[in-house]
């Protein structure tokens, strides 16, 4: 079992530290490859190919988090995508040896679905039971969500420890940025829960600025 273990690899789209508008303090952020709920209006439509991005070793992935935690001296983990509980297995196996490779340094750890609590919870019972925060749920986007941690108001969010709950309420309450741009390697990033006509006016501020912007991930 420990030996098939070892060898789980990760379909990823892409990885990025620091970030701060995706739970409280600093963190880097997993969006994992592969979505079959196909939410109309979602903003990652780049994610959905199950066959895109970079299938990595767990153990790789795992050992770059730890570098980028302690270098940046980041707070937490926030994984979303694409779907985490589509890849349950690897993404537990990651939690729990990131953790044990950090020893006493806490890691927080958000997880964003987009199966409901119920349904994830049947899925992905050992990834779920690992997170602090999850945030559950399609996006409907005809249901605008409120605060930094849902975008749409039909998901739930659940925690798994009462200072958890503290630490997020605090951070959703705060007066902070929802949306972060970030250049990485050639391209341009904005991470972070739109809201309705978030992405359209910054393309069209963009564009009176003389930016055109190409391939975009909130279109397939
Ligand atoms: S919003 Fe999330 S769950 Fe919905 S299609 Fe996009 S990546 Fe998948």
């Amino acid at each position: 079992m420990a030996h098939r273990e070892a060898g789980l690899t990760l379909r990823l789209a892409r990885i990025l530290a620091p970030v701060t508008v995706l739970g409280p303090g600093r963190r880097v952020a997993v969006w994992v490859q592969g979505c079959a709920i196909a939410c109309p209006g979602c903003a990652s439509v780049d994610t959905w190919d199950p066959a895109g991005g970079e299938a990595v070793p767990v153990d790789e992935v795992c050992k770059l988090l730890a570098d980028q935690i302690g270098e940046l001296s980041l707070d937490g983990l926030t994984i979303t995508g694409g779907e985490p509980t589509s890849q349950p297995e690897a993404l537990a196996e990651l939690v729990t040896s990131l953790r044990a490779r950090l020893g006493p340094r806490p890691l927080d750890v958000l997880l964003f679905t987009g199966r409901t609590h119920p349904a994830a919870t049947r899925v992905a019972p050992a990834l779920l039971a690992l997170a602090d925060c999850v945030v559950a749920g399609p996006y409907r986007r005809e249901l605008p969500g409120e605060g930094r941690l849902v975008a749409s108001g039909n998901q739930t969010v659940s925690y798994g420890s009462a200072a958890a709950r503290r630490r997020y309420e605090d951070w959703n309450a705060a007066d902070g940025a929802r949306l972060q741009v970030t250049a990485e390697q050639g391209d341009l990033l904005l991470v972070g829960l739109p809201e309705p006509g978030d992405l359209s006016e910054f393309e069209s501020r963009l564009r009176e600025r003389g930016v055109g912007l190409g391939e975009v991930s909130w279109r397939a």
